[in-house]
């Protein structure tokens, strides 16, 4: 069996979103699950609106990811380069070829004269299209306009009586009348190919076998089957994806402030927390547990792609965030805290903090309160947390205080001795001391916390507590 390769081709105008990483990570499991390849295509024709920062960022955030390739912009593999704006020379051999053979002509035609020619098919409510106005100009028709300074433009003859079938990985078996295309534009006026001729034409070049894309390029695809029939090159099987929309149903895009891959790195989020919430956007029968990134691909499978739009839900990302903190290593968790911890604790208490604090969140911003309850401040007590500590009354503190010289951070012994001063037992102890301690009554373990705080600190606290009304 051939070889598949898959590719993804961000236009680098801005940061990737989710709703296009979501398409990368399909590409890329994709050809992963295959044994195959993957490759990188940097669609930056549009000079205004692309910029080497963006190329970076795209790059970083994709590796950043996990979502390795095999040949793109960084790694050449003979069938580059894998920048749109480096292959002009490309371009124009092959738009020759085409027009050579007669499947492509100049169309000499203003923006005036066909805004008329439109305006009179639309008053005879026909649907409007190119009219063929330039197809059949010999050569001195073509001369007079040449000489004239006419610039043209090229148009594809679309062959007549087409109907274009092919069948998609995601949405099945599509069909299009090419009548109704009318000959297109395939190079403008001033020189420049256009966007989904240069497209498919890499595809084909690149021996991109699997394409999966957004369907906002569902009506390139017919148009794009022709131009690589007439070219000679073998087209790559299309499978169209629903767009990402945001929770409040607008679709995701580089141009709102949708979710963008960087934002959620800067928020603390996992690579393998987002590949997971990814992995089951519009795409079904993954199992419920966490997959490891490096299992992924034995879980996607193309038939499984749905046609309905997919809505990002924050609360589901959390859940897989939750899931990869809870997996970190302590020293990773560590690392991932490490701008919320302060800078003179030593590694070995940076590992432990981390490791008590880890399950408890979901992001390192959250940790912030924790730092303070393990070597600093601790939130005043109000609420109900004050009063539960007013009620344990402060000869209960005291007697902790005294049960505290004895035990040290020991909490079993810590208990016993304030159950032998005081007679009281189980939650009667546990609540007053958790809040005395961190004031909150929620966290990590009452005996890893207490092993974690100086005792100078719950010494501080206990008294603080002791003289709380
Ligand atoms: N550069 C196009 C885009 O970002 C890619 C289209 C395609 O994947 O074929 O929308
Ligand atoms: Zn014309």
């Amino acid at each position: 069996m051939a070889t598949v390769v898959t590719r993804f081709a961000p236009s680098p105008s801005g940061a990737l979103h989710l709703g296009n990483v979501r398409t990368a990570l399909f590409s890329w499991l994709l050809a992963r699950r295959a044994g195959g390849r993957f490759v990188l295509r940097v669609e930056d024709t549009d000079r205004e609106r692309s910029s080497d920062e963006s190329v970076a960022g795209q790059l970083a955030d994709l590796a950043w990811l996990g979502l390795d390739w095999d040949a793109g912009p960084d790694r050449d593999d003979g069938r580059g380069p894998y920048r749109q704006s480096q292959r002009g020379a490309t371009y124009a051999r092959l738009l020759a070829q085409l027009e050579a053979a007669g499947h492509a002509y100049p169309c000499y035609c203003s923006p005036a004269e066909l805004e008329a020619a439109r305006r009179a098919q639309l008053a005879r409510h026909e649907p409007p299209r190119y009219a063929g106005t330039c197809r059949g100009l010999d050569a001195a028709a073509r001369a007079a306009r040449e000489a004239a300074g006419r610039r043209p433009a090229l148009r594809f003859a679309v062959p007549e009586g087409r109907i274009v079938r092919f069948d998609d990985l995601v949405r099945g078996p599509q069909e299009a009348d090419a009548a109704a295309f009318g000959d297109f534009v395939i190079r403008r006026a001033d020189g420049a190919a256009m966007f989904f001729f240069c497209n498919a034409a890499d595809d084909a070049l690149m021996g991109v076998t699997h394409v999966l894309r957004g369907d906002d390029h569902l009506s390139n695809t017919p148009r794009q089957l022709l131009l690589l029939e007439a070219l000679g090159l073998t087209a790559p099987r299309y499978g169209h994806l629903p767009l990402l929309l945001d929770a409040d149903g607008a679709p995701q895009s580089k141009r709102r402030g949708s979710v963008t891959v960087g934002a959620l790195r800067r928020q603390g989020y996992l690579p393998g927390a987002v590949l997971n919430f990814l992995l089951r956007l519009g795409h079904h029968g993954a199992p419920d547990a966490w997959i490891d990134p490096a299992e992924l691909a034995g879980h996607f499978d193309p038939g499984k792609l749905g046609r309905a739009p997919a809505h990002f839900d924050p609360v589901q990302l959390d859940h897989w965030q939750r899931e990869a903190v809870r997996r970190l290593s302590p020293a990773q968790a560590a690392e991932w805290l490490a701008p919320m911890l302060p800078a003179d604790w030593t590694a070995a208490r940076r590992v432990e903090a981390a490791r008590l604090l880890q399950g408890n969140l979901l992001r390192p911003a959250d940790a912030a309160g924790w730092v303070g309850v393990l070597g600093g401040d601790i939130a005043p007590l109000a609420g109900e947390d004050a009063a539960l500590v007013a009620a344990a009354g402060a000869g209960f503190f005291e007697s902790a205080l005294a049960a505290f010289a004895d035990s040290g951070g020991d909490l079993r012994r810590l208990a016993e001795g304030l159950q032998a001063r005081t007679g009281r037992k189980g939650r009667e102890i546990y609540q007053p001391l958790r809040i005395a301690l961190t004031g909150r009554h929620d966290g990590p373990e009452l005996a890893a916390l207490l092993a974690a705080i100086p005792p100078a600190l719950v010494r501080e606290r206990l008294a603080n507590a002791a003289r709380a009304r």
